[in-house]
């Protein structure tokens, strides 16, 4: 059996919608799961609900859901036409909504807005989504179930970033999905959410359906994961960024983390790890282009000709530099400084250091504040804001001497703040001023793919 999972813009309309049902009806002899991500920037209406309602606008609030719930409405309306299923539709998305208007009514009341209200606000997407996408495979014949993700994906309790738990995970999916798939039906859920033990409502963080996907994927022993979205695959570069990005047609499950990782936004960065470690391969494929090949992330990829398969860019991240005049690098104090950023859980990306200072980068600056009062105590800090974290990736920088130098040479005038090469020696990292990223990428893109090694782009 397979895995397929469909983003945001691939069930943003019925006529999106209709092309999904289209695609897994040409699928049904490979027997598929479908996961579903919310609707094209639903996830960002519902946080922005939550925000409104804590600030105690309800009646805002209100008016936000309302436009959501037309929205939601008239996408049914569009995909069904009159009858049963369309019926059962619209009460369905009627009662959600009213849960929603109840939860924003309570925020408002309140005027809190706790991490584990926002997973419940932010989980309707996906669950509105889901019951479109499954009456519509219904009406076009395919033998569609909806299933509640929350009934399996089993989290921890941390709110917003939960983690899975394998284990129950697998013994709750199998349970509730195995026989649907062995009647000949096709399960349907939602990406993005699961629930804790005792079943309160829970996210994985940003992007998450991919992961969702491979959670899934992997507990089920799935022959192959598909991740459907509107590009046609793992590119070059980000195609928004680069308009001449080529598609990759192979890489590693290395090499798709890394890039994953730093910013490329096709796919989650934790999604390959399921699959690793079951060897399940990934492809990512085009909703609006099915016939493309698309990419395939496998355990054993191609060696190319080129130097490195792309150049990822994780934007709006901030440098803090924590320097040490009198202590010049003492034992401790890198501990230190780690330590500091470890109690306000906030993940470092790229560091370098110096005789003298530790240059750090983060993209989370939520607890930045507390983390330089602290960081004040162990030495002078600077605050640089607004860069880019570059990195390029490819199992054959393993091999390639002078990657840095072509590397400096091609980025001409741009200034380089910090520069590190990952112990994995599949990346190479470095940070430049945001302002200048599309510039950079260009003429680094320009370079090192000037000509394309045909084997392994497309
Ligand atoms: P979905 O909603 O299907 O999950 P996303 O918006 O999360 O889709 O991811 C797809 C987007 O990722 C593309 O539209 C593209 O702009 C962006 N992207 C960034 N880097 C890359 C890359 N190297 N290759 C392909 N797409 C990329
Ligand atoms: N809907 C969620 C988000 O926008 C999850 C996803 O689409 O992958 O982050
Ligand atoms: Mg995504």
């Amino acid at each position: 059996m397979i895995v397929m999972k469909f983003g945001g813009t691939s069930v943003q309309n019925a006529a999106a919608i209709n092309r999904v049902a289209d695609i897994v009806k040409s699928k049904l002899d490979l027997r598929p799961t479908v996961i579903v991500s919310a609707m094209a920037r639903v996830t960002d209406a519902l946080l922005g609900i939550a925000r409104v309602a804590n600030e105690r606008r309800f009646d805002e609030a209100a008016k936000l859901i309302g436009s959501l719930a037309d929205r939601h409405l008239q996408v049914a309306r569009e995909l069904l036409g009159p009858g049963k299923e369309l019926e059962s539709v619209e009460s369905a998305i009627g009662s959600h909504f009213a849960e929603l208007v109840g939860l924003a009514r309570s925020i408002a009341t309140l005027g809190e807005l706790t991490p584990r209200s926002l997973d419940a606000i932010s989980s309707f997407g996906e669950r509105l989504s889901s019951i479109m996408v499954a009456a519509a495979f219904r009406s076009r014949g395919i033998p569609a179930s909806l299933v509640d993700s929350r009934e399996f994906l089993v989290t921890d309790g941390n709110f917003t970033a939960a983690r899975p738990d394998m284990r129950e995970t697998e013994s709750r999916a199998r349970q509730r999905l195995v026989p649907i798939i062995a009647e000949g039906g096709v399960p349907v859920a939602q990406g993005f959410i699961g629930s804790t033990p005792e079943g309160i409502t829970t996210t994985i963080g940003r992007g998450g359906s991919d992961y969702s996907a491979a959670i899934i994927g992997a507990t089920l022993g799935a022959d192959s994961i598909e991740i459907w979205t509107d590009v046609d695959g793992l590119m070059t570069a980000d195609p928004r960024i680069v308009a001449g990005a080529r598609r990759i047609r192979i890489v590693s499950f290395d090499e798709a983390a890394e890039l994953s990782y730093f910013g490329a936004k096709v796919l989650h960065p934790s999604t390959v790890l399921p699959a690793i470690e079951r060897r399940i391969p990934v492809h990512i494929f085009n909703t609006n282009n099915p016939s493309c090949e698309g990419t395939l992330i496998a355990a054993e990829p191609k060696r190319s000709l080129n130097t490195i398969k792309s150049i990822a860019v994780k934007r709006g991240v901030t440098i803090v530099n924590v320097a040490s005049t009198q202590m010049i690098m003492a034992h401790g104090f890198l501990r230190a400084i780690f330590e500091v950023f470890d109690r306000h859980q906030t993940s470092i990306d790229v560091v370098t250091t110096s005789e003298t200072s530790v240059s750090m980068t983060l993209d989370n600056t939520d607890r930045l504040e507390v983390i330089l009062e602290e960081l004040n105590r162990i030495g002078e800090v600077h605050v640089d804001p607004a860069k880019a974290i570059v990195c390029v990736v490819g199992d054959n920088l393993k091999f390639t001497p002078g990657v840095a130098a072509r590397l400096f040479r091609a980025l001409g005038d741009i200034n380089v703040n910090m520069i590190s090469q990952g112990a994995s020696v599949i990346n190479l990292t470095f940070v430049i001023n945001d302002g200048e990223t599309e510039r950079a990428i260009g003429l680094l893109h320009a370079d090192f793919f000037r000509e394309c090694d045909p084997a392994v782009f497309a």
